[in-house]
């Protein structure tokens, strides 16, 4: 098969951590998200860290340097012909000229980009009670997807968390971030003709499905 190689795009809140999980189980993909790693560097007090942390805490974005330094390391480490999915970098068009540069260097490009749509209203109530797990990356909603036991992770077992910048105030200005600065990729692998948009909206698992059926007729040359 083919190795995939994806970028998730879309705003905060829409299930790309959710879905880059479970296709990563499914097809034994790395995934590589960019939020994750900042929140573990920030954790760990590193230099990268101490840069990052006031505009993750604030909902913006840090600067293109230094989240393209670490997203292209951490590629770069994978063992050749690895498929992976991308989620949350590139979030600016700078990001994503890096990306291509990077890949293109390494003989590869990307295969598939997946846009999750969903309004904005929805996306303040989903991450608003939305809990995490700090040990696997998984999501879940106080709502509408509970863990099986209160504040454990289903997947690992460890507990569950909210995060600082999932406060609605934050969340108002991750949203308006997205729009100004990630948003114009749309256009960007529209042209390129790599994107493909999902409903947001839709159960996990009937988007799970549709990604699926994305990676196979991406590996039949479709
Ligand atoms: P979200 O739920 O908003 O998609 P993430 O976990 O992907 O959240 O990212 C959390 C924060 O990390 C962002 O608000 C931003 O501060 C920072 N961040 C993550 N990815 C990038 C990126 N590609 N470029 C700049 N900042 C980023």
């Amino acid at each position: 098969m083919t190795a995939p190689r994806l970028v998730f795009l879309g705003p905060p809140g829409t299930g790309k951590g959710t879905q880059a999980l479970r296709m990563s189980d499914r097809f034994g993909l790395t995934a590589l998200s960019s939020g994750d790693t900042l929140r573990r560097e920030i954790r760990e007090d590193s230099p990268i860290g101490r840069e990052a942390a006031g505009f993750v805490s604030a909902g913006e974005l840090v600067p293109d340097a230094v989240i393209t330094g670490i997203m292209l390391g951490a590629i770069g480490r994978l063992p050749a012909g690895a498929g992976f999915i991308l989620d949350g970098f590139p979030r600016t068009v700078p990001q994503a000229e890096s990306l291509d540069r990077g890949l293109t260097g390494r003989g590869i490009g990307l295969t598939g980009v997946i846009d999750f749509r969903l309004g904005d209203a929805e996306i303040v109530e989903r991450i608003i009670h939305r809990r995490v797990c700090t040990k696997c990356g998984a999501s879940y909603n106080e709502r509408s997807a509970p863990p099986a036991s209160p504040g454990v992770c289903d997947r690992c077992g460890a507990e569950l968390t909210q995060r600082s910048d999932d406060r609605e105030d934050v969340v108002v200005t991750r949203l308006s971030a997205y729009r100004r600065q990630t948003a114009p990729l749309v256009d960007y692998y529209t042209q390129r003709g790599l994107l493909h948009a999902v409903d947001a909206a839709a159960p996990a698992a009937q988007i799970e499905q549709e990604l699926a059926a994305v990676i196979a007729a991406a590996d039949r040359g479709a």
